[in-house]
């Protein structure tokens, strides 16, 4: 009788599964691997440890950051000390000697889409040992809407920190898109948008610091539970927008407040090339956020547009830049891979004359690589040269116009 092989954790047969591992005296099926490597892994999240006593100081959270984020100094500083002061202010929490108390600072990042914000988000996320999530603030609706609560922003934290509440108690979110949240119309008297407010209302709270029943949507923990009690009181909340058109008002608020005041001397030191660094809390009001969430993130940083240096460098320099990336993934198949200097370049001008900013990069280079990709691995080569006259052949108009759309 053919003895029938079955995985020892879910008793599917070899049939009903993709790959069925042999051990010594069982098996396991792909999915059952898979899921025990996601117990590990979360094991071992789980267990790294909350050590107060080892900050990395600002100036080494930005050494991290300059690894993987082109430019942005400004912000890189800003974040660096405000997440070390997160920690700072933990770390006092937990001491005897507090009768100090040191206020939480929530941060704001104001910049144009596809300069960095998310990245500089995730970056400082790999280095933490603080839950960390990204919540996109356009999903988020007011109770009883379709969409996303506001408590469900809790509730990804409580699933990253393994349902550890004290842990969840002292992480960090990063909240996405908050531009898009604001109620309609600068004037508030003009008729109530009751979503975009109610939902502001709601994030509110949360940067308050209030306590919060949670559902734990997805926890296996507890199923038999029905709410969890966060208090936000030590959560640290990064809110990131592009605020578009910021640089106008920014420029009318300039404009006024020179005029007729020491006009000639005010305006020559306004650098009208950079107007995002004389950004303040007033200029996103125009935006629709109401004064108390403004109020509530009094570390305001910007991220400036990407120049065509920067382009440049986003290419090659990060530790794991884009074409670093492809490199390697030739170098798996025993092939070196290189690019003629003028590709490089080549790559950034499409990028600006299509408008395509950082993000497009990728696109790009993606566009100039497919056949090659597919070629190469059956071909005995051992180098491969990429050439201006191969790259521009590949980026043709037409596939060009379909790569903007894809941005
Ligand atoms: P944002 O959140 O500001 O819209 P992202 O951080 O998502 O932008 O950036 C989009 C992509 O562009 C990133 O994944 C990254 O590859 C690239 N990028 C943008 N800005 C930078 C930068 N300053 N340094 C390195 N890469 C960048």
């Amino acid at each position: 009788m053919a003895i029938s092989r079955k995985c020892s954790f879910c008793g599917r047969s070899e049939r009903d599964v993709k790959l069925l591992i042999a051990g010594q005296s069982g098996f396991i099926c792909d999915d059952c691997a898979r899921q025990a490597n996601e117990v590990v892994m979360e094991n071992m999240r789980h267990q790294s440890s909350f050590d107060l006593e080892v900050l990395p100081t600002p100036k080494q959270i930005k050494a991290h950051l300059d690894q993987y984020v082109i430019g942005q100094d400004e912000a890189k500083i800003t974040m660096s000390v405000a997440v070390y002061n997160h920690y700072k202010r933990l770390r006092h929490l937990n001491s005897y000697n507090n009768e100090v108390e040191l206020d939480k600072s929530n941060i704001i990042m104001v910049g144009s889409t596809g300069t960095g914000k998310t990245l500089l988000a995730r970056t400082i996320a790999k280095l933490l040992v603080v839950p960390f999530t990204i919540v996109d603030a356009t999903v988020l609706t007011e109770a009883g809407y379709v969409g996303e609560d506001i408590e469900s922003i809790l509730s990804r934290l409580l699933q990253v920190a393994n349902y550890d509440v004290a842990k969840a108690e002292r992480g960090i979110v990063f909240i996405d898109e908050i531009d898009k949240i604001a109620r309609k119309g600068d004037n508030p008297s003009i008729t109530r948008d009751v979503s975009g407010e109610g939902v502001q209302q709601g994030l509110l709270k949360l940067l308050e610091g209030s306590k919060i029943n949670v559902p734990p949507y997805g926890g296996r923990k507890h199923p038999e539970q029905k709410f969890i009690e966060v208090d936000t009181s030590n959560i640290l909340f990064i809110c990131g927008g592009a605020f578009d058109g910021i640089e106008k008002r920014i420029a009318q608020r300039l404009n006024t407040k020179v005029v007729g005041f020491s006009a000639q001397s005010e305006a020559a030191k306004i650098d009208k090339n950079n107007l995002m660094q004389y950004v303040s809390p007033m200029d996103l009001r125009s935006f629709g956020l109401i004064p108390e969430i403004i109020g509530r993130m009094p570390v305001l940083t910007y991220l400036k547009p990407l120049d065509r240096d920067a382009l440049r460098n986003i290419l090659t320099k990060p530790k794991n830049s884009i074409i670093k990336q492809y490199i390697k993934m030739f170098e798996i198949d025993g092939i070196k891979l290189t690019f003629e200097d003028s590709v490089l370049d080549y790559i950034v001008d499409i990028a600006i004359e299509f408008k395509l900013g950082a993000r497009g990069l990728r696109s790009i280079v993606e566009q100039i690589m497919t056949e090659k990709m597919f070629e190469a691995p059956s071909q005995k080569i051992k180098t491969l040269k990429i050439t201006l006259d191969y790259a521009k052949s590949k980026l043709q108009k037409a596939n060009l116009t379909i790569l903007k759309d894809k941005n």
